[in-house]
């Protein structure tokens, strides 16, 4: 499901990576874009209707139990329908038993909405696959598969983010439906690497010194824009891993 007003998103056609949600309005950082919903489904089953429908959709975890979530209806608009970027303006974020999607940053109108996948390199049922990634992103790593250790970094986070969040855990067959009630917002949090959106124009800022990377994501969070550090000769593209990556 998209929880974005209708206005605010289309659904297109892409050259590589079939269809995609392209934004026709700028969306704040921290905006929850959707939710995961669909059928819940033993993981063997929801690989067996990824590969019948061509890996046109991907399903979804759903709370680390041997269970996926695959859509009903993968025809219908939803984040499913939303690709796979290694520089990606979106992210995942749980809550309630839920997989909400967010913007990481400012998005701008005619940006495509991305999310990085990062398939468990461990998952010895998917290994037959490469997942080869398509995004043309200058940051891309040629592969939908991402690190054990990101993997860990983001289940310690999730587990404290969670704590305390009671929800009840649905069986097999049963239909993951919407939550009452959505958070306004997702705050920004270390874990989260930024990228910026490349096409649009840099923002320029006179600092003598390249200020904290509190103050970085700040403001790359609020633009989703390039960095310029006129006197210092230096463009701010990414957050990635707590690092600042620079262009000169
Ligand atoms: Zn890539």
């Amino acid at each position: 499901m998209l929880l974005l007003p209708p206005g605010y998103y289309q659904i297109k056609k892409t050259k590589k990576k079939g269809r995609g949600v392209f934004v026709r309005q700028e969306i704040p950082a921290g905006t929850i874009i959707g939710d995961y919903l669909g059928l819940l489904m033993e993981d063997a089953k929801a690989e067996i209707l990824e590969k019948r429908y061509g890996n046109a959709c991907y399903s979804m975890d759903y709370n680390n139990n041997g269970l996926s979530i695959f859509p009903v209806d993968i025809k219908a608009a939803g984040v499913h329908l939303i690709n796979h970027s290694c520089a990606p303006n979106c992210d995942a974020y749980f809550y309630y038993g839920h997989t909400l999607y967010f913007a990481l940053r400012r998005i701008w109108s005619g940006e495509e909405l991305t999310i990085d996948y990062g398939f468990d390199p461990d998952d010895s049922d998917k290994k037959e696959f490469l997942y080869p990634c398509f995004c043309d992103s200058p940051f891309c790593r040629g592969t939908m598969y991402t690190s054990v250790a990101r993997l860990k970094h983001y289940g310690s986070f999730y587990r404290q983010e969670t704590k305390g969040q009671k929800f009840k855990l649905l069986p097999v067959g049963q239909v993951l439906g919407a939550l009452e009630k959505y958070p306004a917002a997702v705050k920004d949090n270390s874990i989260f690497d930024l990228f910026v959106n490349l096409k649009a124009a840099p923002l320029n800022y006179y600092d003598r010194k390249i200020p904290s990377v509190k103050e970085l994501r700040k403001r790359l969070r609020a633009s989703g824009r390039r960095l310029n550090f006129k006197k210092l000769g230096l463009k701010v593209l990414a957050v990635i891993n707590g690092r600042i990556v620079v262009r000169s």
